[in-house]
């Protein structure tokens, strides 16, 4: 295993006691390495391994819909690793009083924790280390390059972590190996998982419910990446920006909830028999774009805030504040889909609906509520709220910056001055209708055109 996926953040006193992987963002049993790290970490010591879960009601944005795709995926992900005899232990709360507890009473010499650059996550992670007394591991297993290891700072657009991860790729696209039955059993007998009293413990918002168009879980992902591969990989590169179009892969859902490895899919692509463009536009959105939101949220605190955004857009933001907005929209109005403009309250609508938005929309829908946001703080605000409210990829890295991108020319360049948006990249009506069959997409989502 490659040492630069591991950072270890607290040394511990050196004792005998089993190792705890503790489950926080690689929802999956297969192709994790924080798990692998946690398994290397127990055989070599002799001890015995647990995969440690805390579900916390409180968790920013996260509502039904959310939760019930995690714990369904969790449901599997408990049978897969129960099958190599390692237990899950799961617990309701806080995780920063939770986890320690749960290492204190399991008397754990190692935990290995998941890396993630969100702000409650990386809290998460400190209160942990203080308050264990276990060795703590770090193990980044969402990006291919980790994110610690691709770039040491705030990069400025994909074209300066490009060649960072390109560089750095041929070390790090290697396969993991398959988790293997634990030699060392679990001292105790753990109690089965009561999934269905466990989302009722939760009690999540139920405003937002579950959707029934994606099967959640490891086995469905892989069949959901396979069947990506099959069908649409080869027509991805030139029809994905057309959201009439079955050309995108509908992964993201997956990749947010840890529940696919972006590793498997980037090695079953490049293996792939599809033409060579498109493979490569799909893994510079993979690799390159998805690696380039963990890079900005990792390095930028403020990455869901006006003070995130570069100079240059603050600058011209701050110039067009008072400029008259022709229509100006409160969140209420632009959650129920009612604006003047059929092209964005059918996004919403689809947003809404199924928890999914294509690629291309999702610039659409934010740079129009900049548009008629009376500031970009407000505008920050909404697209923030609505993007984790809605969406099952939501709460992401990938979701704020490409919020930043399109509100505020994060990982962008200033173009043409205009009102309201100064020189941050505009995008009308009028621009969709030259791209796509915008009537077409209306009518699918129960508009008029
Ligand atoms: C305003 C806005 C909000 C967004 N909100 C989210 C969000 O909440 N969660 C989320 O996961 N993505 C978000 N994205 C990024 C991107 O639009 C989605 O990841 C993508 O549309 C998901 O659909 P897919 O899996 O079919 O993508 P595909 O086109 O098939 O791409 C494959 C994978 O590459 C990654 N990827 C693709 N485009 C990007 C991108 N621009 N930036 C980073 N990674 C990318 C994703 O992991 C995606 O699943 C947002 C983009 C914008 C502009």
């Amino acid at each position: 295993m490659h040492p630069g996926r591991f950072r270890l953040l607290r040394q511990g006193p050196d004792r005998t006691g089993p190792v705890l992987y503790w489950m926080h963002r690689e929802h999956r049993a297969s192709d994790n390495w924080g798990l692998l790290f946690a398994q290397e970490q127990a055989i070599a010591r002799g001890v015995p391994l647990a995969v440690a879960h805390c579900l916390d009601p409180a968790y920013p944005g996260a509502a039904l819909r959310h939760f019930a795709f995690l714990l369904a995926g969790l449901r599997q992900t408990e049978a897969a690793l129960r099958h190599c005899g390692i237990p899950l232990l799961s617990c309701l709360g806080d995780p920063a009083r939770e986890i320690p507890a749960l290492a204190h009473k399991v008397k754990a010499a190692v935990l290995v924790l998941d890396f993630d650059p969100l702000r409650h996550k990386q809290a998460w992670a400190r209160a942990v280390v203080e308050a264990v007394e276990a060795e703590v591991w770090e193990a980044d297993s969402r990006n291919i390059v980790p994110c610690r290891a691709a770039s040491s700072k705030k990069e400025w657009a994909a074209r300066t972590l490009r060649p960072k991860i390109h560089r750095l790729l041929p070390e790090y696209l290697e396969q993991p190996p398959r988790l293997a039955p634990h030699p060392h059993p679990w001292p105790a007998k753990v109690p089965a998982v009561h999934w269905d009293r466990t989302l009722t413990a939760l009690a999540p918002d139920p405003s937002v419910p579950p959707v029934d168009w994606i099967a959640p879980g490891e086995t469905a992902a892989a069949r959901a990446l396979d069947d990506f591969i099959e069908t649409r990989l080869p027509l991805y590169a030139d029809q994905k920006n057309d959201p009439n179009k079955q050309a995108v892969s509908l992964l993201s859902p997956y990749l947010h909830f840890g529940q696919l490895s972006s590793l498997r899919a980037a090695l079953a692509v490049s293996r792939a028999g599809a033409p060579d463009r498109a493979r490569d536009v799909f893994l510079e959105e993979l690799i390159v774009r998805r690696e380039l939101a963990d890079n900005f949220c990792l390095h930028e605190p403020a990455y869901d805030r006006f003070q995130g955004f570069p100079d240059w857009a603050r600058k011209t933001l701050d110039k067009h504040r008072g400029d008259r907005r022709e229509y100006v929209y409160g969140r209420d109005g632009l959650e129920a889909g009612q604006t003047h403009d059929p092209l964005w309250n059918a996004a919403q609508r689809q947003m809404t609906a199924t928890g999914h938005l294509h690629g291309w929309l999702r610039m659409y829908w934010a740079k129009k509520i900049l548009e008629w946001s009376a500031s970009p703080e407000a505008a920050q605000d909404t697209a923030v709220a609505l993007n984790d409210r809605w969406l099952l990829d939501g709460r992401d890295p990938n979701g704020y910056a490409g919020i930043a991108w399109s509100l505020g020319g994060v990982h962008d360049r200033p173009w043409g001055e205009r009102p309201v948006f100064g020189t941050v990249r505009f995008m009308s009506f009028k621009g969709a209708c030259g791209k796509f069959d915008v009537p077409g997409f209306i009518r699918t989502w129960g508009g008029e055109d």
